[in-house]
Parts: C-alpha cells; structure tokens; sequence
C-alpha cells in the first residue's frame, strides 16, 4: 500500500526544530509524495523554513501563548486528533523524546490506533514495517501495521541522517483547536538546561567515552582534557559508571542511555556490554583502548590498543597538542 502522506511530529525550542523532526522529515521524504510537520509553540511558525528545507510543505502550527509552559502531552493530542480527522495522514512519525512520546501515546489512545514505538528504521512492505532491536541489540525486529488509520510510530533519534532536500519554507497553517482548561492548569514552573561544555554528545563528530576501567570519577577528566585537544569532540560514558555515581545520566551511551552517531568513537576502559554498544555500534569508526586483548568491544574497533588506558590517554591528548601547536 503506497503511503499517500506522512506527518512529523516537531518539538520548538527557540523557533528552532528538534533535531530529530529533521531526520524523520528527511526518512518520510523518500516514502510518501506529501510531507508535511505539525509543532505546537508560540514561535513554532520560526520553525517553517528549517522544517521545509527538510521536506515538509505544511506546517500545522499551534501558536496560542499557552503552549509555553503547558505539558504538551494531552493538549497536543487533543489537537492532532482533530486534525487528522481532517486531513487523514497515513502515517505520523514522533522521535523517541520523553515530550512527543507522552504525545503519541495519548493520541494512540483517542484514535484507537496501535503504536510502535523503539523504531530505528521504516520501511515499506505491504504497509509500513517499523524496524527495531530487541534483547540488547541481539535481535532485529520488524513490526508491520495490517491497517493504516493512520499508523503511529516513534523513532529514536540519530535513527536517520538529516539531510536538507532543498525545499522552500512550508506554509503555515494555524491550528486554532482550543487548549481545554484542565490542560491550562498543569504549568511547567521551570526548565533547567545543562550547562555543557563543547558539542552536545548526540552531535558531536567525535565522542570519547569512558568506562569502569577509568578505575575513578576523577580520571575522566583526562577524557576531558582529550576532548579539548581535540575541540570537536563530546565525552560520553558506559552504564557501569553512571550508576556509580562517576557522570551524570546524561553521558550514558547505550541501550537506556543516549545512541550516538559520530564520525569517530572512542571507548576508554569500556568492555563492550552489548547493552552499551547497541547505543554506539553506528559510528563511522571506533577506536578501544582495553587492558584486557579479549575485550569484546575489539570485535567492534576498527582500532583497537591492549593497553592501560590512563597511560594512553595522557599520551594521545600530549601527541594531538603538540601536532595542534
Ligand atoms: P566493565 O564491564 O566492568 O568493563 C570495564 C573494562 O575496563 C574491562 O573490559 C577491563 O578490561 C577494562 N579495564 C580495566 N582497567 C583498565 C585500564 N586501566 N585501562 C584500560 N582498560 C581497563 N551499559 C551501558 O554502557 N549503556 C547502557 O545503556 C546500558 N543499559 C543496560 C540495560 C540493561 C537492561 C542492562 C541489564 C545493562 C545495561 N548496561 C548498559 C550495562 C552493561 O551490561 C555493562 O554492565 C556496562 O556497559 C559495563 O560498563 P563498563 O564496560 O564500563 O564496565
């Protein structure tokens, strides 16, 4: 069945688009004639050149100043509901993020639709086949919906490049369903950002993480200070070491952490769990440095090095400093 039309769901912050809308947008391009975006913020309409150059011609935007500080979860369901009553996309595509997954859950529910959630790729084979991993990255599922009406998926970010097709600006057209009250009520009080340092970890083109083999919280700031030589570069960690306490949830790379992407991966001290590599395992090249030669992270490494990772470290960031200056 050819899909006629496909919807991304884009989250705003600042009038810009989540990275992730773009790289569905750029994924729903190559399966359906029309693509078009759906965004609820008060300056979603920013967003609608980024959104076009990426392949959508509409945006639905829901710019009431309420969108602000509301949690978006059950007024954008509530809007999506009535505007796919209305236009009947075949498939709305929402990126893996704790806001549009509480969207597309509570939208499954007033459409009474399925929705598969986990997907790392899409395809089409007699309706669309949501693909995904299961048991740490050791099985590949593929998950068809029999019926579109319309079919509801939610994609993990980094799933897809995003590319721009060249399109103009999407036209924007307001979404006037009214935000009901008892969503007015529930307030978003106030947002923290995290203050980092360089790329974030899901950008950036090179990521240096480190594992429990770093023997101490205090020995990542060698990763640090290799990833100030580098200048480009984001660090990241394995589970083992998040759970001790060493790094914040936010560097975990892996199965429950974050999935990265980068032109280059480095994996200090890290034994290569496939609950960790599932998160890292699409990197252009990875680079393991291991005491252990038996590590599983070596079948992986396209460069590997035996060795005690705080002496290579200090080495390696020395050599780049000195080629640097
Ligand atoms: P270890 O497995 O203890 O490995 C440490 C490595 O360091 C060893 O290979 C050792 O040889 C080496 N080493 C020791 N000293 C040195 C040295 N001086 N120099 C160089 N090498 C040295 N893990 C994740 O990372 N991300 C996830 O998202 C994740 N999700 C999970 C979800 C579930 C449901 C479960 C059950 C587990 C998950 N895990 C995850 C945990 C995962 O299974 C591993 O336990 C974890 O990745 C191990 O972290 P590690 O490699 O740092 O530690």
């Amino acid at each position: 069945m050819a899909l006629n039309k496909i919807w991304v769901f884009a989250e705003i912050t600042g009038g810009k688009p989540d990275p992730v809308a773009l790289e569905l947008l750029t994924k729903a391009r190559s399966m359906a004639g029309t693509v078009e975006a759906v965004a609820f913020a008060p300056d979603a309409a920013s967003a609608a050149g980024e959104l076009g150059a990426h392949g959508a011609t509409t945006l639905f935007a829901g710019t009431d100043p309420a969108w602000a500080d509301m949690l978006i979860g059950g007024p954008a369901a509530d809007a999506l509901a009535a505007l796919v009553e209305e236009h009947n996309p075949d498939l709305l595509l929402f990126g893996m993020t704790y806001n549009s997954r509480d969207v597309a859950g509570r939208l499954a529910v007033k459409l009474r639709v399925p929705v598969i959630t986990n997907g790392l790729d899409l395809s089409e084979a007699d309706g669309v086949v949501v693909h995904s991993s299961v048991f740490g990255g050791t099985l590949n599922v593929a998950t068809r919906f029999e019926i579109i009406t319309p079919a509801i998926a939610i994609i993990k970010p980094k799933s897809f490049a995003a590319e721009p097709g060249g399109g103009g600006p999407a036209s924007v057209v307001p979404v006037t369903t009214p935000i009901a009250e008892k969503h007015r009520n529930v307030r978003v009080t106030d947002r923290v950002a995290d203050v980092a340092v360089g790329p974030k970890l899901e950008e950036a083109p090179v990521v240096i993480s480190g594992g429990r083999g770093l023997g101490d919280q205090k020995n990542f700031e060698l990763l640090d200070q290799l990833a100030a030589a580098l200048g480009n570069a984001a660090v990241g960690a394995s589970r083992a070491v998040v759970d001790a306490g060493w790094v914040p949830y936010a560097m975990q790379v892996g199965q429950t952490g974050k999935t990265v992407k980068p032109a280059v991966y480095m994996a200090f001290g890290i034994s290569g769990a496939m609950q960790h590599t599932v998160g890292m395992k699409g990197a252009k090249a990875i680079v393991a440095v291991n005491r252990d030669e038996n590590a599983p992270i070596f079948k992986l490494a396209d460069l590997g090095i035996v060795g005690d990772a705080l002496k290579v470290l200090p080495a390696l960031t020395e050599e780049l400093r000195k080629r640097r200056s």
